[in-house]
């Protein structure tokens, strides 16, 4: 395989002109970097190399000028903006509409289009008045939040638009001489400075040859015709018949253009290379169905090529960079060099997230008391980070641990106090003006402690390059304040599109590169990944703001231009390459059906490309291995600690009614949760969950119905409810203070959600008072009372009592009727099949909520043993309050329950049989075969279901 470059440093020095005399001109860095060493191989004695350069050094060398970088530019335009709006946005706002305008004015520039012309002519375009579709949806709620600022009543979204469109008629004037005055330039601009005086130009000192360029900008062209007509510049084209010559493929747009050029035309050879046709590459296509599985095939592939070859001779071309990490984590061991070319966005990094976890602790940080304290949620996020784990792991987890035992809302800044680590920096407050520099040092610490782990590294220093920048820009330029809102969003704004540029040494090893790096250069093998519709040629239309209409009238590139410079990308990789594989996915991404590139169609017709393998990759072979405990002498022992014991205290442990549903739902998670003790992962909760409803629920209504202290009952009458009803917003408050651990006089700050929720819960609250109003009166003789009790089981070690506990919510007597009242927050059934049925495992429709009813009613005999009374259980079902039919009780064959004493011997046998299965040494803890029951379960990763 002879590359194009090659071929071209070849056909250079066979020419016989000195190379030091020459200067060759490449499409960017890398090729001329290819290019040199292949001229390097060639060259048999030591000679000056030729100078080589990109078209862009090319530009900025006669400008005399280079351009300012995105930033400063971007800032210099806020302040020219500024100076025309009368109500400007702030700059974080701006940032994104200064990007796109840049872009646009460097399109204008690039391609020589009377920018004022192009500006003013949209208020001329009639279709426009009523089709702003060429806005994405972003762009839309974008841009009519930037309008307020121009905002006017009784304007139509599209006058109010067009105006907007004439202050950029404004700003791109002005900003030419801003830059003028200022010494700068942003590089479309230069661009045109040089194409339009082209006349200025001397003869160059060296023979000029331009190798390998395609799609020019306007502004190229001008140059470089110049070049060749004045100055007698060569070109070498890299260049195939297979698209040349077939005026329906994209890939040959331009050079079919630049071929019936006057000047261009004949710069081409007599004869054009048909390489594609006459070596015919073997093409392999391979549809897989998940996108990340794309990953294995590669490496499966690089395992065939075996160590015999050179490396450098396969590339594999990741248009989304998303799958770089994928693949390099599947490269086969015998890979020891690669070079990666791409850039990898710093938002899919752990640092990004890490900084912007900080910023938003920041930025919730506040006084209180005379002393900072922290919001919990950034101070979790930061603590599970593993720089800080890093810093002191113990230390970290106990912290954790704390905030969501004690149910932390705001963490003090003392807790998180931890002298000479990452802690101390990352946990103190700081002002807004000192943010850049509170970043940058922990930047430093942590590229200090990362020394070793280079990609870390480099996402570090391309942060703190940024975090420079911004401090630069604002050091000079803010003449207000810093808002720590204001530098969250450009912070968010800025590093999401930064890109972690990859570049190693490029000449070694396998190459991994994104599609436009690939341009000039030439691989035995070329592996593709992504090749659909979207990635291959990528979708999504220009980013502009100018409309398709406009942008074709003044000859800027359109969607059409850009398909026809991926279209050329994709056959360039085949001009010379032996062997290519192009791998495409088939299931939907994202809602999108994922459809296989245009190209591998044209070539399956074409080039009579053979169907493609289908690959399956399964993305885990072996299914997680079955866990089954048997119960151990020490299982046993531990089990031992739920029996009754005849000392002082005689419940050491006990099993709630959960434990046992918990049992019945599967054995192992049982085991986890009560016998290993496994605590399930607890978290801060100031989102209004069901749990933490039901909990400020029956706390609001412990509240409204107390029983004086020393007394036994309370009675509750119409009178009553009267007097507590207006009391309900004080009892709501009462329980959330209790939930959130306030003290009382101490500050309640109600979230958002949590200022919902309060209004909700009092609608409830004052609902159930009346529901009670009506249906009273009562006497309350028990709130929110835990009760512990026994029960005797026959086990292997005798007949044992085993221990049980429970909290009623509610017990009331009402015409001498026991009720046992469950609040809940669903919409728990009331109906029970059969009291069988309630013990039943492979019962679907298990009653759960019936089950632990039933239970209180045991507690409550068990503990008043001479009641006479009858019991009656009851799920007070909040959602259904609203219903008139409404009736709290249970109901079995039709009928109510109402006497837990008629179904007592049947239940408790029921209960002691599945205690007795509990205490069986023969039955082990296994998992559940209804995998549905592993949905929320908390130890489904060690299951790995
Ligand atoms: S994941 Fe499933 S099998 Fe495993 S403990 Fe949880 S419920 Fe049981």
């Amino acid at each position: 395989m002879n590359p194009f470059l090659k071929e071209t440093a070849q056909k250079i020095l066979e020419s016989g002109r000195d190379l030091k005399e020459i200067t060759v001109v490449l499409p960017n860095r890398r090729a001329g970097l290819f290019f040199t060493r292949y001229m390097g191989e060639l060259i048999q004695e030591p000679v000056w190399m030729p100078e080589v350069i990109t078209i862009e050094q090319l530009f900025y060398r006669l400008a005399g000028n280079t351009p300012a970088d995105e930033l400063t530019l971007i800032f210099e335009l806020y302040k020219l903006y500024r100076q025309i709006q009368t109500e400007p946005e702030d700059f974080d706002r701006f940032y994104f509409w200064g990007e796109l305008i840049l872009k646009d004015f460097n399109d204008l520039d690039q391609f020589l289009a009377p920018a004022k012309t192009v500006y003013t002519n949209l208020a001329e375009i009639k279709e426009f008045e009523s089709d702003l579709s060429f806005l994405s949806e972003e762009q839309k709620e974008l841009i009519s939040q930037f309008w307020k600022a121009f905002e006017r009543q009784n304007e139509s979204e599209q006058e109010r638009f067009l105006r907007f469109w004439q202050i950029l008629a404004q700003l791109y004037d002005q900003f030419q001489a801003r830059l003028r005055t200022a010494g700068l330039a942003y590089s479309g601009q230069l661009y045109r400075q040089v194409a339009e005086n082209t006349n200025l130009i001397a003869k160059p000192e060296k023979h000029v040859v331009f190798v390998g360029f395609n799609a020019f900008t306007l502004t190229e062209e001008k140059l470089i015709k110049h070049f060749v007509k004045k100055f007698g510049a060569e070109i070498y084209w890299d260049v195939d018949a297979y698209y040349l010559d077939d005026r329906l493929q994209e890939a040959g747009l331009f050079f079919r253009d630049y071929q019936k050029d006057s000047v261009l035309g004949k710069t081409f050879p007599e004869e054009i290379p048909a390489e594609i046709s006459q070596k015919a590459p073997v093409i392999h296509t391979h549809a897989i169905p998940l996108k990340t599985n794309q990953a294995n095939l590669v490496g499966k592939l690089l395992e065939k090529v075996g160590t015999e070859e050179a490396l450098e001779e396969t590339v594999i071309i990741l248009p989304d960079e998303q799958l770089l990490f994928p693949v390099l984590h599947t490269l086969p061991e015998e890979i020891s060099k690669l070079n990666v070319t791409m850039g990898y966005p710093i938002r899919n990094a752990p640092i990004y997230a890490f900084l912007d976890a900080v910023l938003d602790l920041q930025r919730y940080a506040k006084w209180k008391n005379g002393r900072v304290i922290f919001y919990h949620k950034p101070v979790i996020d930061l603590l599970s980070f593993s720089y800080l784990k890093a810093s002191d792991a113990e230390f970290a987890e106990e912290i954790s641990e704390k905030i969501k035992l004690d149910n932390l809302l705001d963490v003090p800044v003392e807790a998180l106090a931890k002298e000479g680590t990452l802690f101390q920096l990352v946990f103190r407050k700081v002002e807004p003006q000192d943010l850049f520099d509170y970043l940058g040092e922990i930047i430093q610490y942590l590229a200090q402690e990362l020394k070793e782990d280079v990609i870390q590294r480099s996402y570090l220093y391309q942060a703190f390059k940024q975090l420079n920048r911004l401090k630069e820009v604002f050091r000079t330029n803010q003449d207000k304040g810093l808002k720590m809102d204001f530098v969250l969003k450009l912070f968010r704004q800025i590093f999401r599109e930064l890109k972690l540029p990859f570049e190693g040494e490029p000449l070694q090893g396998l190459q991994i590169m994104g599609v436009l790096e690939s341009r000039n250069l030439d691989f035995r093998r070329v592996i593709i990944c992504d090749v659909n519709e979207g990635s291959f040629p990528p979708g999504g239309g220009i980013n502009s703001m100018i409309p398709f209409n406009l942008r074709r009238a003044f000859g800027l590139p359109v969607q059409e231009q850009n398909d026809a410079i991926y279209a050329y990308t994709f056959y360039r990789l085949l001009h010379r390459a032996e062997e290519v594989h192009l791998i495409y996915t088939t299931s939907a991404d994202q809602g999108k059906a994922n459809e296989v590139s245009r190209f591998v169609q044209q070539m399956q017709a074409e080039l009579h490309v053979s169907k493609p393998d289908t690959v399956m990759i399964p993305v885990q072979l072996t299914p997680g291995k079955e866990i089954t405990l048997e119960k151990t002498p020490e299982i046993l022992q531990r089990l031992s600690n739920y029996v009754k014991k005849e000392v002082e205290n005689p419940y050491e442990k006990s099993f709630s009614a959960s434990a046992l549903s918990m049992y019945l739902d599967c054995r192992l998670r049982f085991y986890f949760r009560y016998v290993a003790s496994l605590k399930e992962k607890e978290e801060v909760v100031s989102d209004i969950d069901p749990m933490t409803f039901g909990t400020l629920l029956h706390s609001a209504l412990e509240f409204l119905y107390e029983v004086e202290e020393g007394k036994s009952h309370r009675d509750i009458d119409s009178h009553t409810i009267d007097r507590l009803l207006p009391q309900v917003p004080e009892a709501v408050d009462k329980a959330i203070r209790k939930f959130y651990k306030k003290e009382n006089g101490e500050e309640l700050e109600l979230s958002g959600q949590l200022v919902i929720a309060r209004e909700i819960f009092i609608k409830f609250v004052k609902e159930i008072l009346s529901y009670d109003q009506k249906n009273g009166p009562f006497r309350v003789i028990g709130l929110e009372k835990e009760y512990q009790a026994g029960i005797p089981v026959e086990t292997a070690q005798g007949k044992l009592e085993i221990a049980l506990k429970g909290v009623i919510d509610r017990m009331d007597i009402k015409n001498s009727v026991v009720r046992l009242l469950d609040y809940k927050t669903g919409k728990d059934n009331k109906t029970v099949r059969s009291i069988a049925s309630l013990f039943d495992r492979k019962d679907d429709k298990r009653n759960k909520a019936a089950m632990q009813t039933l239970l209180y009613a045991y507690f409550y005999q068990y503990e008043h043993r001479a009641n006479q009374l009858p019991l009656k259980p009851g799920i007070f079902n909040i959602k259904e309050i609203y219903n008139p039919q409404f009736s709290p009780f249970l109901v079995m064959d039709k009928e109510e329950i109402s006497d837990y004493r008629d179904f007592a011997a049947e239940f408790e046998s029921g209960l002691s049989g599945l205690l007795a299965e509990i205490f069986n040494p023969e039955v082990p803890f296994d998992q559940t075969e209804d995998e549905k029951k592993c949905t929320y379960c908390a130890y489904k990763e060690i299951c790995g279901r």
